[in-house]
């Protein structure tokens, strides 16, 4: 089913992300993680194209073994900024291949150790050989604190525009952890007439190590009382798991009450994250 459709018929929606293993001896335990994700019948899922430490080559696969045997919506991500566009039209035809109505059109990281491909610039380029490809649902990704490479947050915005305007059905925000800063964004995307769904992407954190590496990869600010929890429960990881849940089902609820329809959680293959915060809204969504 297409995303788009599906953001337009529930009242609140509630999608989780998982992402590809480095190696091949990990991918059984992904497939499990994602297994028990599924079985908590979320809206959609996400899987991620080479991010948070996982490799591309994977994330075809995933995505059809949720979809076709686990009986959930796929949204399987494709960067471009490192890829020929050769390669790019194949992996678009193995998502049509597999049954897929969904892509996440992206740029991706600029490599450090290395240059881009040439063939794309930005996530905007990507579209037109996405709607080449197949009649898809495609999201993109905003930045409610501005993209880390943006000039400013003006220029940020009026790219942002060029990307909806080319052919995006719906945003995903990066985390956040200060609600105010999604809020200011949204009214921001508005008085610039961009008017697709964007759903609001959460983090639950849930040990110190992946938040510092998170948060210095995306430049996201950390507000005080944020800070205040991680340093205190550094050294007691239950404590901290419990704290992040916490934290994620609050702001997740504050945005519920602010009339935000659309949550997006970075559950980072972890079955336990996704049932906890699912659970805490059991009487919210
Ligand atoms: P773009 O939309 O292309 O924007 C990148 C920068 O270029 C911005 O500063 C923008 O303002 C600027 N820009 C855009 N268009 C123009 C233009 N026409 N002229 C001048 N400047 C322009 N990374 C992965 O590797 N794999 C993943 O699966 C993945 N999933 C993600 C999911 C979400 C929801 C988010 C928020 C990020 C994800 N990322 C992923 C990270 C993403 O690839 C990086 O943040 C990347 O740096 C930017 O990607 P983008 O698609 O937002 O780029």
């Amino acid at each position: 089913m297409k995303i788009k459709d599906i953001l337009a018929q529930k009242d609140v929606t509630l999608s989780f992300e998982v992402f590809p293993p480095k190696t091949s001896d990990k991918f059984d335990g992904v497939i499990k993680a994602a297994e028990e994700i599924a079985g908590l019948k979320p809206d959609f899922m996400s899987v991620t194209y080479g991010a948070g430490g996982g490799t591309s080559e994977y994330t075809a696969d995933i995505a059809r073994r949720i979809e076709s045997d686990m009986g959930v919506t796929m949204l399987p991500h494709l960067t471009c900024v490192s890829s020929t566009r050769e390669h790019v039209k194949k992996m678009i035809g193995i998502y049509k291949e597999n049954g897929m109505e969904n892509i996440m059109a992206l740029r991706g990281d600029i490599p450090k150790d290395g240059t881009p491909a040439h063939d794309y610039h930005y996530a905007t380029d990507l579209i037109a050989d996405i709607k080449e490809g197949g009649d898809f649902c495609i999201g993109g990704a905003c930045y409610p604190e501005g993209h880390p490479e943006a000039a400013s947050r003006t220029e940020d915005m009026k790219n942002l525009k060029r990307k909806v305007d080319a052919g995006v059905d719906f945003l995903t925000t990066q985390m956040f952890f200060d609600n105010e800063e999604f809020f200011d964004f949204m009214y921001r995307v508005r008085e610039a007439d961009i008017n697709v769904p964007v759903l609001a992407g959460i983090m639950p954190i849930t040990n110190a190590k992946q938040m510092k590496r998170s948060i210095e990869m995306s430049g996201t600010k950390t507000p005080r009382r944020f800070l205040q929890i991680i340093d205190y429960f550094e050294d007691r990881p239950d404590a901290l798991r419990d704290a992040g849940i916490i934290y994620a089902t609050e702001q997740i609820i504050d945005l519920i009450a602010h009339g935000v329809k659309n949550i997006h959680v970075y559950s980072m293959n972890k079955p336990d994250v996704a049932r906890d915060i699912q659970k805490n809204l059991t009487n919210i969504i």
